[in-house]
């Protein structure tokens, strides 16, 4: 083939780059601007790789062995039938990815709800968009990570960026803010931090104290946008009865951010023409992370920047397919179209597009930790596509145990992860390049990978492996097509009307480079770049504040754990590294997990740089390489969550959960610090 106009497989950025081959070079898009990080640069390495499945894998014995894919679809058919019959349509389930194509995670939905009958369906995004998504969607009636286009950056003069290091875990994007001065809020004194004007580094667990306290100064000193908040909003009354408590000396003993700093970010925000405010993992992975980042969206609003143009509010989208991945019914609680799978109407419509009674469709389900913790219970099978649950997942050792006690894990990817490792049955699917298919990127803009080599002899792809499976358990094969322009169809159907409404997306459109941000509620519709400038998507058109109040951390160091740790990204890796530690010149630059520890902090427990080192919580423990790093805070330490076996940093984290959006807690647990063992 000659080469192909393509997209990045890895983050929300979705970066374009063109493909020859296995060759990779960047291309002019407006996310990207001819950039590409170094994992872009070497995404290519993994499609010739002989790291790559070929074929089914069936346990036998107690070894992984190569089948037919009708052995290893009949054995899983009957195994399902069976599971069903014996215990019911909810002991099985299905956990999906924020990496799937549109079209995979809408038909991954369907076909959990429609032929499998189940209600147990969620994926990863639970770990990572979800309490950013649950926020948005109570402020502004809709959740679109950034309701403009990135691009839009470029004539701010002051953003804020609390708990997100994009000039490490998407390089690009950082040219849209080479004009602003920045506000970076994060612990760490990380590589977006070193670029910024002001950097404030709170305590692990407080941010939302430190938006109450800038918030309040910008109440305090006059700035707050008086005449924007009674035209388009609601709520402000009820949120300030708590924010008034927060003042910024009260603020200061909670985060150790100085007053005087509060109030320089709350005017720096105020005096800026054009401001933006985005939040990251850092602010949202939290037991608090829905009010913590209702507190970043009550700053915004109080400066009346959401909906006002060259403003605004959004959070910055991490995998690849973060954005569409959420909107097309893998979520426990969501239909397509990002409708509530509670709503009869939305119930409704969904079920006349997929030819079945309302009734038929259950409710909503569990959540993925929640889900994963009931594995070997009343969940006795599992489907898994696009995730890595074992390395992934907080507290991960559990996870591991409770695979061991399925009766049936299958897993569907294009390499052996550690969690296919553990499956009774893997099949193997393609890889970006090899297939076609839609994503929707941080700014909400569709786009069309186009299949760019074929994959190899053996792989089938996963519309296909739904379809078969779907056929085998009884339903008819008309149901389940297998194509992804023809399945894109029925999601624009099934879209229609809803909040992500792509039902005046095509493929056409999209080849033909039109740029189609949702909702496209028609074909002539241009698509939406800018969100909300007539008015939010609530009734009455007003963003509601958010009446928050601080909590702090679901876990404090004490005598036993002294020390609090937080987990995040490297720039080399993605996710659970399941590709990118495959790649050489990734590996070559980040081999294995390390902990940065401040100096001071690692003497005390006797440990020098280089040395290893054992991170243990209530949960488990990590050993990790120590790296001194002297901005780190002395009670704080991080570790990378891209590594498997006992290098996991996901084995010590809490899987404490937001009650709104059932986000566990990866970005503050308490530890403690020893020597490993030589
Ligand atoms: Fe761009 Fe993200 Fe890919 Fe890096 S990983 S090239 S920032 S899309």
């Amino acid at each position: 083939m000659p080469h192909v106009d393509t997209h990045c497989p890895y983050c929300a950025l979705q970066c374009g780059m063109r493909l020859d081959e296995t060759r990779v070079t960047p291309r002019n898009f407006p996310v990207n601007a001819g950039g590409l990080c170094q994992k872009g640069w070497t995404a290519g390495a993994l499609l010739k790789s002989g790291a790559r499945l070929t074929s089914p894998l069936l346990r036998r014995d107690g070894e992984l062995q190569p089948v037919s894919w009708g052995e290893a679809l009949d054995f899983v058919a009957d195994q399902l039938l069976a599971s069903r019959r014996e215990h019911g349509a909810d002991s099985v389930a299905v956990f999906g990815g924020g990496g799937l194509t549109n079209e995979k995670a809408y038909l991954l939905g369907k076909f959990a709800r429609v032929a499998l009958g189940t209600s147990q369906i969620d994926y990863n995004g639970r770990f990572c968009m979800s309490s950013a998504a649950a926020a948005g969607m109570r402020a502004f009636g809709v959740d679109r990570g950034l309701p403009f286009p990135v691009t839009d950056l470029a004539g701010a003069d002051v953003v804020l960026l609390a708990g997100a290091n994009p000039a490490e875990t998407m390089p690009p994007f950082m040219q849209h803010l080479d004009s602003a001065e920045l506000i970076v809020i994060d612990p760490r004194r990380t590589p977006t931090a070193e670029r910024a004007a002001l950097h404030l580094a709170p305590a692990p667990g407080t941010d939302l104290a430190l938006a109450l306290g800038i918030l309040h100064a910008v109440v305090a000193e006059g700035h707050l946008d008086k005449s924007y908040v009674d035209l388009r909003t609601a709520g402000f009354d009820e949120m300030w009865r708590i924010a008034a408590t927060w003042w910024p000396e009260r603020v200061e003993r909670v985060t150790g951010v100085s007053a005087a700093d509060q109030r320089q970010a709350a005017e720096m925000l105020a005096r800026a023409g054009n401001a933006y405010v985005l939040t990251g993992r850092g602010t949202e992975q939290h037991a608090s992370g829905t009010a913590t980042v209702g507190g970043w969206i009550n700053l915004a609003l109080a400066l009346g920047l959401p909906g006002r143009a060259g403003s605004g509010f959004g959070c910055l989208t991490g995998q690849g397919n973060g954005q569409g991945g959420r909107e097309h019914g893998q979520k426990a609680d969501q239909l397509p179209g990002y409708r509530k799978i509670d709503d009869p109407a939305a119930r409704a419509h969904v079920a006349e597009v997929w030819g079945v009674p309302a009734e038929s469709l259950p409710g909503p389900g569990r959540s993925a930790v929640e889900l994963l913790d009931e594995l070997g219970e009343s969940i006795k099978a599992l489907l898994v596509f696009g995730s890595n649950p074992v390395v992934s997942a907080p507290r991960s050792s559990r996870v591991q145990e409770r695979l061991a006690g399925l009766d049936l894990l299958v897993v569907a990817d294009f390499v052996l992860s550690e969690t296919a490792e553990l499956a009774d049955v893997v099949f193997p699917v393609p890889q970006w390049a090899e297939e076609e298919g839609t994503l929707t990127n941080l700014e909400g803009r569709v786009l069309l990978r186009q299949r760019s080599i074929d994959p190899p002899d053996g792989v089938r792809s996963d519309l296909s492996l739904l379809r078969d499976l779907a056929v085998r358990i009884g339903q008819p094969v008309e149901r389940f097509p297998d194509d992804a322009a023809e399945v894109f169809e029925e999601l624009r159907a099934a879209s229609k009307g809803g909040a992500a409404d792509y039902s005046g997306v095509t493929y056409q459109r999209l080849r033909s480079g039109e740029a189609l941000h949702w909702p496209v509620p028609d074909e002539a519709h241009p698509g939406t770049p800018r969100m909300f400038l007539d008015g939010f998507a609530h009734p009455d058109g007003r963003a509601r504040f958010a009446d928050v109040d601080h909590s702090g951390p679901a876990e404090l160091p004490d005598e036993v754990f002294p020390l609090q740790a937080t987990t995040g990204r490297v720039l080399q890796h993605y996710q659970s590294g399941a590709q990118t530690r495959r790649i050489a010149e990734l590996t070559a630059v980040v081999p294995e997990v390390f902990v940065e520890v401040h100096p001071d902090t690692a003497a005390r427990s006797g440990l020098a740089d280089g040395d290893r080192a054992v991170v243990r919580s209530r949960r488990g423990e990590t050993v990790a390489q120590v790296r001194c790093v002297p901005s780190m805070r002395a009670d704080l330490v991080f570790m990378p969550f891209h590594f498997p076996g006992a290098a996991r940093a996901n084995l010590v984290t809490n899987p404490a959960l937001d009650p709104v959006s059932r986000m566990p807690e990866f970005k503050v647990c308490a530890v403690s610090l020893a020597r490993a063992e030589a």
